[in-house]
C-alpha cells in the first residue's frame, strides 16, 4: 500500500494575505495538489472556473451536498463553501498531498475527521487595522462586503491559538519564508 498523502490546511480571515501566500506556495511546491472547492459566490475578476472554484448555484449546491459529495461544506460571508469528497479520498489514499484554504469551521471539520492526520495553519495579520486596509486596498468588494468579512475576522482571530501553526503577515517576504518552511518539515516529516 502506498503512504497517504499530507493533508495541509491554510486558514486565514479574508484580507490577510492568504491567496497571495498561497500562490507562491503553489508556484514552489509543485507535489502540493490544491482541492479546488465548490462556491456559490460570484467569480471575481482574474479568477477561473475550474481552477480558483468550480462555481455551482445555490440550488446546484445543496444538490450536492445532499447526495453527500462534500467532506465537508460551511456558509461563509453569506455564500456556501464546499470541498468535494471523491477528490479529497482518491488524491491522500494514492499518496498525493493536497493543499487547502478553508475558512475555521472547514478547519475544523477536517481536523474532526483527519485528526492529527490534518495539520492546520493559521495565518494572522498584524492587527485588525491593517486587516481592513488591505480588505479595502484589494479593491474587489463592495462596502457591505468589506464589513461583514471585518466582523467575521474579528471572531475568527479569537480562534488563532487553536490551530497546529501560526505565521503571522506582516512583512509579505519573511511570512512566506516562514509558511514556506513550515510547509517543507510538514511534507518532509519533520513537523
Ligand atoms: P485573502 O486571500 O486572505 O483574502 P489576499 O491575498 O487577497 O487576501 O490579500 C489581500 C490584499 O492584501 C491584497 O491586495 C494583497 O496584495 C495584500 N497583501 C497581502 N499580503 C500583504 C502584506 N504582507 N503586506 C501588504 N499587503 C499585503
Ligand atoms: P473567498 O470568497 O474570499 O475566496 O473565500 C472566503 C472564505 O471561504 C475563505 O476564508 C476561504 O478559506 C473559505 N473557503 C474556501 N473554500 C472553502 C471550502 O471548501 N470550505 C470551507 N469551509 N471554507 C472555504
Amino acid at each position: 500500500m502506498s503512504k497517504r498523502g499530507k493533508i495541509i490546511i491554510i486558514v486565514a480571515p479574508s484580507g490577510t494575505g492568504k491567496s497571495t501566500l498561497i500562490k507562491r506556495l503553489k508556484e514552489e511546491f509543485r507535489e502540493l495538489h490544491w482541492s479546488v472547492s465548490f462556491t456559490t459566490r460570484e467569480i471575481r475578476p482574474g479568477e477561473v472556473d475550474g481552477k480558483h472554484y468550480f462555481y455551482i448555484s445555490r440550488e446546484e449546491f445543496i444538490k450536492k451536498r445532499d447526495q453527500g459529495d462534500f467532506i465537508e461544506w460551511a456558509e461563509v460571508h453569506g455564500n456556501f463553501y464546499g470541498t468535494s469528497l471523491g477528490f479529497v479520498s482518491t488524491k491522500v489514499d494514492n499518496g498525493f498531498s493536497l493543499l487547502f484554504d478553508l475558512d475555521v469551521q472547514g478547519a475544523d471539520n477536517m481536523k474532526k475527521q483527519f485528526g492529527d492526520e490534518a495539520k492546520a495553519i493559521f495565518i494572522a495579520p498584524p492587527s485588525i487595522e491593517v486587516l481592513e486596509e488591505r480588505l479595502r486596498g484589494r479593491g474587489t468588494d463592495t462596502e457591505d462586503v468589506i464589513k461583514l468579512r471585518l466582523e467575521n475576522a474579528k471572531s475568527e482571530l479569537k480562534r488563532k491559538d487553536d490551530y497546529d501553526f501560526v505565521v503571522v503577515n506582516d512583512k509579505l517576504d519573511q511570512a512566506y519564508q516562514d509558511l514556506r518552511s513550515l510547509v517543507a518539515d510538514l511534507l518532509a516529516d519533520r513537523a
